[in-house]
This record gives C-alpha cells, structure tokens and sequence, in this order.
C-alpha cells in the first residue's frame, strides 16, 4: 500500500479502502493506492499553511536552487522513471521518456522565477507620484491529475506553484500513482523545506475536500470533461481560483497541397500515440477532396494494420495497451455506434489481437464519417482513425467550431494563406500546422478552449505566474516639496 508524502515525511493513510494499482500489459497487480481521507487532505493542508509562512519569504533566486537540484535528480533518473510510467499506465518506453522530459522541461522554465515573477514599476503616475506592483504567493494551492500521463502532468502546476513562493498538495491518479510516489522519493533528497511540496493519494474524496477546503487557494485540474466543469464549479463557489483543464476532440484537416505522405504519417502517429490516449491525440482527419480522402484510406489503413502492439517495454513495440478492460470495452462500443450509423470500417482493431493478456486493441480506421455521427462529437481516447470527406477548408473550419470541445486542430498545408486563415478562424487554443501534436512548450501557455477549459487563467510559463500569484500594487508620494501633495 502507498504511503503519502506529507511535511516531508511518508505517513500511511489513514484510508479504509483502496485501489489496484494494474499494469495494464500484463494485467499484474503491481501495488495499492490507499483512497484517502478527509483527516489525510487535512493534515497536508495544515502542513503546507504552515509551511507557507516561511517559503514565501525565501527570496525567489533561492527557491530557484530546489528547482536546479530537482531537475538534476530527476535527470539522473530518466530511465527509472519512464520505465514505471510504462509499467503503470502502457505507453510505450519511447513516449514515456519523452513524457518525463517534458515534464522536467517545466522545471527547467519555472528556474526563471526571478525573471518570471518581477514586478513592474512606473514613475510620476501623477506628479511626484510613483507607483509599483508585485507578483505575491497566495497560499496553499493543489493539483488533481489524470492517468495518462503519470509523469508530466503534474509538473504542469507545481513547479511554478512552489517556484512563486506558494506551498502545494499533489492527488495523482488512484490508477498511476507509482510515478509521483518515486518522483517525491527523488524530491526529498534535494531537501525541500518540509511541507513545500506534499502528496496525497485518493480518489473523488480527497478531491471534494480539496475543492471546497478554506485553506486552499487554487486548484489545478487536468482529466476528463465532466469531472473538469465540476471541479471548476466546486471549487470557484468555494472562492478558489481554479484552472480546469478537460477532455477533446480535435481535428485534423488535409488539403490537396499538403505534402501527402508526410501528412499521413503525422496523422496516424498524433492519433494512435499512447493508445490514443492523449488530450492532444488527432482523431477526425477532414479530408478535403475525392483525392485526399481516397489517398488517406488507403494509405492509413495500410499503415495501421502494420503497428505492432505489445508490452511497451518491449522496444519492438509501437503501441501499447489501453488503461483497462473498461477503457477498452468503451473504445469498442464507439467503433460499433460508427458502423451502426452506416461508416465503413476499412480496419477493425478489435480483431487479430495476439495477445491473451492485458488490455490490447489494435488500431482501427473509419471512414464515411459524417459530423452528427457519435464518433464525431465524443472524445473516443483509444487508438480510432475516423476520416471524413469534406469540400473546402471553410466547412472544415465550420466542422471544427461547430464542435463543443476547443482543444487542438491542425491543417496540414503548403499554403501560407490557407494556414493564416485556418489559425485565424478555429476556435481551439492550441494550433498545429503541419504539426500532429501542437503541444505547446513549457513557457508558452497550454489549455484548450469552449469544454477544454475552464476557467480564466492558462498553464505553464508567464500564465502560470499569474493563476499562482496576486498582483499587489502600492501608490506611493515620496515627496519633500509638500506644495505638490
Ligand atoms: P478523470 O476525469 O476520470 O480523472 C481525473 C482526476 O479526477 C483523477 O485524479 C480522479 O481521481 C479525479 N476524479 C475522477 N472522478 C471524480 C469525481 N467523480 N469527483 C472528483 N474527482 C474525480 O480523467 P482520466 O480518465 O484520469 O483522464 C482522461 C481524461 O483527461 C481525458 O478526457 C483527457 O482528454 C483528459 N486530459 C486532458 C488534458 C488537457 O490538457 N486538456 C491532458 C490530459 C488528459
């Protein structure tokens, strides 16, 4: 059973029930996340109020040197550490080194604090009058994460959380906590101040009490669309500022004068990587054009039907599983409701799986995609090639915008003006062109738009600054000459 990590100390949970932790390969038990309680969120609030009172004072150039320290530690741990990402959640070794550098890439941005954090100051705003703001921590802030990635998420919020001089409570996913748990191992040899950075294991509890607790200034959320609106509500009628940042659909639009081959490749990767399960994963390839469309099914389905699945330790494998049985069942039941509303299922991945363990599906690809279909409105998360024929980019943008989620899209294009158009008129937030997975850089901003997102206040770099920050201005007169009060 985990422990959790609190005032720097790992103490049991005080939980009285408890989740299976499932390498989803090879469907072994590998360990259990204790489902915490109120006493355990409560006893890591007290610790990081109390904890607050000093670290906000430590002068930013100083917090920056944990952060040096724990981009060494974990650096010298890359391996460790994808190789648990990959036996907790199924992506394959490759994807979870990269995950877990993007997540260190967050350290390396939040080690600006200095910069990132100065203030702004303006002389004679009236006569003799000089006024200036600063960027002040707030308090206790917490970061509630989903399964799928068990590395980098996190690092989204709490480097720049602690890094402005706020202290931080971290609820992993109760089905990948492994990560985080060897990831605060790593922490708490760089001798963080104790009750800086704690860990509590649990489920919707923990997150309840996270929500609407006095003491917790902001949440950050990352997980599905439902659970992103109610954390948002939950938490913002408690007071808190809340980033959340939830599910997608995105699109990916091919015109005629795309380089074709390229396009392709870059599709099926943005779509089957992880499984699918990406916030980012393409999933609806508008072709525009006879030529288009029939170029991509056939050279898609080709493709798709050579992926090789398997363990993702293996380093001969391509894809790996999905999360669980149930994940799987759900991906299943969407490739059906398309065939049922009259798609062509060029490529079945529920068929020709090899392997009797673990929660496997081979890459599908649909076509005949029409925009009411189910397919085309729901976040499917497994490894589903939908392609659909469309006339120009103008129904592809008005496809895109009609389309309640706001995550990502990409046109892929030698056009300069068709993507100045296409990044111009979209309404999601994160644009790729010719770019398959438009994840944005630790110091740009990251977060979707329409059912994306909720909230005001982005991810990483400058944004993140701000959510972790309030600006306090302060208007002064200094002056000697008192005829000029
Ligand atoms: P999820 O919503 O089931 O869980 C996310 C977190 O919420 C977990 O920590 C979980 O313990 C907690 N939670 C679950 N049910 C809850 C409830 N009823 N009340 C309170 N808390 C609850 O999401 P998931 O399945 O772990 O992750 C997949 C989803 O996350 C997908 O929809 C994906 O698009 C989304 N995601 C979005 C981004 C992004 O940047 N927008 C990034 C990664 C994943």
């Amino acid at each position: 059973m985990l422990s959790n990590y609190i005032n720097g100390q790992w103490v049991k949970s005080l939980a009285t029930s408890s989740v299976n932790i499932i390498n989803p390969a090879t469907e072994k038990t590998l360990d259990q996340c204790p489902l915490g309680t109120r006493e355990d969120v409560e006893y890591a609030i007290k610790a990081a109020t109390e904890a607050f009172k000093s670290w906000k004072k430590v002068p930013a150039i100083e917090r920056a040197q944990y952060l040096f320290k724990m981009k060494s530690v974990l650096e010298q741990n890359v391996e460790e550490l994808a190789r648990l990402v990959t036996t907790e959640n199924g992506k394959t070794l490759v994807e979870a080194r990269g995950s877990v550098r993007r997540g260190i890439q967050m350290i390396d941005t939040a080690c600006g604090i200095p910069t990132l954090q100065m203030g702004k100051y303006s002389e004679d705003i009236a006569e003799g009058i000089d006024s200036f703001a600063v960027k002040k921590p707030m308090g206790v802030f917490a970061g509630i994460v989903p399964f799928n990635f068990p590395s980098m998420v996190p690092f989204w919020f709490w480097p720049f959380a602690i890094a402005s001089g706020n202290t931080f409570i971290l609820k992993p996913s109760e089905r990948v906590p492994l990560t985080q748990n060897r990831i605060f191992e790593l922490i708490q040899q760089t001798g963080l101040p104790k009750g800086v950075l704690n860990l509590v294991h649990g489920g919707k509890d923990v997150v309840n009490v996270l929500c609407t607790h006095p003491e917790i200034k902001g949440i950050s959320f990352v997980g599905s669309t439902p659970i992103a609106k109610y954390v948002y509500q939950t938490g913002s009628a408690s007071g808190k500022r809340v980033q959340a940042l939830g599910g997608a659909k995105n699109f990916m639009v091919v015109l005629p004068d795309a380089l074709m081959d390229k396009a392709i490749k870059t599709s099926l990767e943005s779509i089957i990587g992880c499984a699918g399960e990406r916030c980012l994963a393409g999933s609806v390839i508008l072709c525009v054009g006879d030529q288009v469309y029939t170029e991509i099914q056939d050279k898609i389905s080709r493709a798709a039907s050579d992926v090789i699945i398997g363990d993702g330790l293996d380093p001969n494998t391509q894809m790996g599983p999905l999360i669980s049985n149930e994940a799987r069942e759900r991906v299943k039941g969407l490739i059906q409701s398309a065939v049922d509303e009259g798609a062509k299922l060029l490529v079945d991945g529920r068929k020709n799986v090899a392997q009797t363990k673990g929660y496997f599906l081979r890459p599908s690809v649909i076509a005949g995609i029409t925009k009411s279909m189910r397919v085309s409105r729901e976040e499917i998360f497994g490894p589903v090639v939908l392609i659909a024929q469309i006339k120009n980019l103008d129904e592809a943008i008005e496809w895109i915008n009609d389309c309640p989620y706001g995550n990502t899209t990409t046109l892929f294009t030698t056009s300069g003006a068709a993507a100045r158009k296409f990044s111009y008129e979209v309404d999601p937030s994160m644009i790729g062109i010719n770019i398959g997975v438009p994840a944005p850089m630790a110091f740009f901003s990251f977060g979707g738009s329409k059912d994306s997102f909720f909230g005001d206040i982005k991810a990483h770099g400058e944004a993140s600054i701000d959510f972790f920050t309030d600006t306090k201005v302060t208007i002064q007169r200094w002056s000697a000459d008192s005829s000029i009060w």
